[in-house]
């Protein structure tokens, strides 16, 4: 079964909204392997509503409507849906009866005005999608073909709420028992570009067993998501927990995660399991990294603690690095970074000492330490990683993706170490 999304709004063609309904119920669709194929935007006008809708329609798929529910003159959806459909609108009751009690719980005295009432004008053989949240009801209208039509408001949380509570049971009752069951499962990879994967996963790269693969980049790295459709559950997981091993060993050790796991969380475990104790000194992402580890419930027994040494005589008065490494090699770079490091492991008496050191930017790139550019070192005691690149992105970009190679780089050398 395939779906149009139709927003509706002149707010969304100026430009004053941003269209963020329409994404939303593409993701909540594909959750349950419902396919958007296409989305519209039309103004407030009767014609456009109407026009988008019957050439969804025509076109075979089911619709679903955000927006123009409300009770003034520019809210003409229903309408325009109801003279598609050669419907009567019809008020409803009940639903009166209920936007009254809306009204007395909001604490507003009397009685709702006379212009709510359009809102509960509901086309004759319309099923009633009810709106826990706000005043307007959706609609769920079917033509003789199996067409559809959902109808519902554009405020977001009342719209969410419906095609939760509503839509989505409708939807799932009525699509093929083979489709049904939607699985999937995480694969998260770190410090390997999207590009390379293809190579590494080879003929792994287009679906494992029957399990389709997507690639999702993002500011951690790529997840990879393997999802089975049309299985039992139980059966399901077994493969994709089967497929899942598999592409584990061709990408190695680039995965940190099965499942929904941050990388903060799994360093922690790997340190908690040896007995490490940890401590950060952060400069460009000024505690970016410490906020990580500590929004982990349990850090405690790891994270002991940092410094944010943003500016040069914080790096030297409070973690050791020496004025003359900074007068050397400038705060970015790979001196500072190492003596960052050591010098929160000695100071703060931990195992490993976590430094980060970079240019985030968008402003005081040079030539030779461009925007991006970031040195980020470990001390394990038993010995020193460090590692520089240029990370791209905007600044908030930039700095979660030097926290992100901070944490992997301990997870690699401890994964080494075993
Ligand atoms: P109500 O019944 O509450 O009057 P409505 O169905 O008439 O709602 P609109 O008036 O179109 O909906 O929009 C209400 C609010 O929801 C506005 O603040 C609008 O910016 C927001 N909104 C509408 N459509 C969208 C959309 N597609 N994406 C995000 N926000 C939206
Ligand atoms: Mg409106």
């Amino acid at each position: 079964m395939d779906v149009e999304i139709v927003t509706i709004g002149d707010e969304l063609l100026l430009g004053d909204t941003i269209d963020t309904n329409a994404a939303w119920i593409a993701r909540e669709l594909a959750q349950l392997g419902v396919s958007v194929v296409r989305r519209t935007t039309v103004g407030d006008e009767t014609r456009s509503i109407a026009d988008a809708v019957r050439g969804a329609l025509a076109r075979g798929h089911g619709v679903v409507t955000t927006g123009g529910l409300g009770p003034t003159a520019d809210d003409r959806t229903k309408p325009a849906i109801a003279e598609l459909f050669g419907q009567p609108l019809v008020f409803d009751a009940a639903q009166w009866e209920r936007l009254r009690r809306f009204w007395r719980d909001r604490g507003r005295s009397g009685e709702p005005p006379d212009a709510n009432r359009q809102q509960v004008m509901i086309p004759a053989g319309a099923t009633v999608l009810p709106n826990s949240l706000g005043t307007a009801p959706g609609v769920l209208l079917e033509d003789e073909r199996g067409g559809w039509v959902a109808v519902l408001p554009g405020v977001p949380r009342e719209m969410r709420a419906m095609i939760r509570e509503s839509l989505l049971p409708w939807l799932w009752a009525r699509l093929p028992v083979e489709r049904q069951v939607v699985r999937s499962l995480l694969v998260r990879c770190t410090g390997i570009a999207e590009s390379q994967l293809p190579a590494v996963l080879g003929d792994l790269a287009e679906g494992v067993d029957g399990a389709s693969l997507a690639y999702l980049p993002g500011q951690d790295g790529i997840d990879l998501r393997l999802t089975l459709r049309g299985v039992a559950a139980a059966e399901a997981d077994r493969r994709l927990a089967a497929a899942s091993r598999l592409v584990r060993e061709r990408v190695g050790k680039y995965v940190y995660a099965e499942g929904p796991l941050d990388l903060a969380e799994v360093v922690l475990a790997m340190c908690r399991d040896r007995s490490l104790r940890l401590a950060v000194a952060e400069s460009c992402t000024g505690g970016l990294l410490g906020a990580r580890l500590t929004s982990i419930s349990g850090a405690s027994d790891v994270f002991m603690g940092g410094v944010i040494a943003y500016d040069d005589a914080v790096k030297t008065a409070l973690l050791g690095v020496a004025e003359e490494t900074l007068l050397r090699h400038g705060a970015v770079s790979e001196e500072v970074a190492r003596e960052m490091a050591g010098g929160v492991r000695d100071r703060l008496g931990v195992d490993v000492g976590v430094a980060i050191t970079g240019v985030a930017g968008p402003t005081g790139g040079t030539p030779e330490k461009p925007v991006g550019l970031v040195w980020v070192a470990v001390d394990f005691g038993w010995r020193q990683r460090v590692h520089g690149g240029r990370f791209h992105g905007d600044r908030a970009e930039i700095r979660h993706r030097a926290s992100q190679a901070a944490l992997d780089m301990i997870r690699r050398e401890l994964a080494d170490r075993g």
